[in-house]
């Protein structure tokens, strides 16, 4: 799952000093892998996602060699399976020509005669797409406090201003499209004092994606600067500045270095049996990125986790508002609860330092899952009449890039693809991950959207599953804040009109977090996942038509709406 585009990028604060308690979970770090089978088995999804979020995947990256191992492992397990390629020129991988892009280190911009350096007075938080927005010449403007709603800019006061923000915190934001910022020419993002190290650590990162289009609009570039440089440019201390103040003129442009940064989606087929459906496909697809190292360095595995479980189950509810007062003392109750004898655990357990997002639940659990799914049909005696489009994509974590190439430069016919269904984190989704989670528990999104009978379909076959899913639509409704229908790859299927079905057992505390690792995982609860996109699939590839579309369609270049 990528993240909400305005969600935090990186912030100072998670430094947990609570102490681990004892993890109850039986399961090991490291396990051999062993011979898989035609069935989905809890052991065969074990022995292939303790390989594929194995710390040597270094986080799979689009545009990393980690993403590189990580499909080569999924293409060689294709051929030994014996499905078709179907990517470029024979073989299972579709290229997709990813620019590596950081901030070029030579780079200075002035204002009121002071001139900041690039990597000591500021530095770019990653952004996606499209170039960068032009700043010489724009004033500089105070815009007050990240955050502080009350006190801010109006859209016209920040448009083509460069916008001078404190963020006490010290996070790292980019700026939503909706916000009165959007229009800025710029904005710094200024803490306490000087850069921190997990500033600099975040700005030196390089931003994967396509290269933009050239009619693409520009970006608006999110900076972190010390306040002494914030200062220079507005001329006046920032401490009681009133909001709308200004300062000087910015001369000077942002400058980028690119390179090239491959990487690629797999893609495979297995064929209908139906002289005439065999012509048509069902897409099954899954993302086989994630999200690399750690930026800020590493942490300790076991507190971390511990604390993050805690947080999230307190912070579930309500969505997206601030923390109230009794939430706080909750979640400071629950803290407590887990600060269980240091000295003891420590002496059992050294401290693990962690750097690496494993990516074991988002989405090693759906890649490895279509994987098996993909083994159980190629086994299977009854070959369905559809053929069967299975995609592992790439670049989801960077905004849907993977998929968005695949469905823009689709390998087969995009008008002979009749539906997709997509599985993005369906590892978890337990009472100790979320407040709803149960053995059962499952998130249905997008099932309705373009096809009720695709959505009757759903419904339909998990009624005759041995072991029922409890579907979960809270997070389909219409303009939900967590925004998932818009954060998978399914929505780049949908947007050209073909129906989709996502399916995840939802976000946890080890979401994006060096945490997400297959001890974690429930690998019953995804074996059930596994055998109900079987059985769905075959119910589907086998319709004597396709899925009626019964909705309207979007327009495939607007932006997603949930
Ligand atoms: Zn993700």
């Amino acid at each position: 799952m990528c993240l909400r585009p305005a969600l935090l990028l990186g912030a100072l604060v998670i430094a947990p000093t609570i102490v681990a308690a004892q993890s109850a979970r039986p399961l090991p770090l490291k396990r051999r892998a062993q011979p898989t089978t035609a069935a989905i088995t809890e052991n065969d999804l074990m022995s292939r996602l303790y390989v594929f979020a194995d710390d040597s995947m270094m986080g799979r990256e689009a545009g990393t060699p980690g993403a590189m191992k990580g499909t080569a492992y999924i293409a060689a397990e294709l051929k030994r399976i014996g499905l078709t390629p179907a990517g470029d020129n024979g073989s299972y991988f579709q290229d997709v020509p990813f620019i590596a892009r950081t901030l070029d280190s030579t780079t200075t911009i002035a204002a009121n005669g002071a001139t900041l350096v690039a990597y000591r007075d500021f530095v770019v938080v990653p952004f996606r797409g499209a170039q960068p927005r032009a700043i010489d010449g724009t004033q500089v403007i105070f815009g007050g406090v990240v955050g502080d709603t009350a006190h801010t800019l109006t859209a016209e006061q920040a448009e083509g201003k460069f916008v001078v923000m404190r963020t006490p915190t010290g996070a790292l934001v980019r700026i939503a499209a909706t916000s009165p910022l959007a229009k800025a020419a710029g904005v710094a993002l200024v803490g306490a004092g000087d850069l921190t190290a997990s500033a600099l650590a975040t700005g030196r990162l390089a931003t994967m994606t396509l290269p933009p289009a050239p009619d693409a609009p520009s970006a608006l570039i999110s900076l972190a600067m010390s306040a002494s440089a914030a200062e220079r440019l507005l001329g006046a201390p920032l401490q009681g500045l009133a909001v709308g103040a200004t300062g000087g003129t910015i001369l000077g442009n942002l400058k980028f270095v690119e390179r090239g940064a491959p990487t690629r989606n797999v893609v495979a087929i297995l064929r209908g049996s139906d002289p005439v459906l065999r012509n048509e496909y069902l897409a099954i697809g899954a993302h086989s990125d994630h999200v690399g190292y750690r930026a800020s360095g590493p942490v300790d595995h076991d507190s971390l986790h511990l604390f993050l479980a805690q947080r999230y189950l307190v912070m579930e509810n309500p969505t997206a508002a601030p923390l109230s007062a009794e939430a706080r003392q909750a979640m400071q109750a629950r803290v407590a609860a887990i600060r269980v004898n240091l000295d003891s655990v420590r002496a059992l357990r050294p401290a693990r330092r962690d750097s690496i997002n494993n990516g074991a639940d988002d989405d090693g659990s759906g890649s490895m899952t279509v994987l098996e799914v993909a083994q159980a049909f190629a086994a299977g005696k009854a070959r369905p009449k559809r053929s069967l489009l299975f995609v592992w994509h790439t670049g989801e974590e960077k905004g849907l890039l993977g998929s968005r190439y695949f469905s823009d430069h689709p390998t087969v016919s995009r008008d002979s693809i009749v539906a997709q269904i997509n599985i993005d984190m369906v590892g978890r989704g337990g009472k100790g991950d979320l407040g709803a989670g149960s053995d059962r528990y499952l998130q249905l999104v997008g099932s309705r959207r373009l096809s009720t009978e695709l959505g009757d379909l759903v419904e339909a076959v998990n009624k005759t599953e041995p072991m029922p899913f409890t579907f979960d639509d809270t997070f389909d409704a219409d303009g939900h804040p967590d925004n998932i229908y818009c954060r998978s790859d399914h929505y780049n299927y949908a947007r050209y009109g073909i129906p989709v079905v996502f399916m995840t057992t939802g976000l946890h505390g080890d979401y994006h977090q060096v945490t997400d690792e297959p001890q974690y995982i429930d690998y019953a609860h995804m074996a059930r996942v596994g055998r109900f996109v079987v059985d769905l699939a075959t119910r589907v590839a086998n319709l004597d038509h396709r899925p009626v579309v019964d909705k309207p369609k979007p327009d495939p270049t607007a932006a997603c709406k949930q």
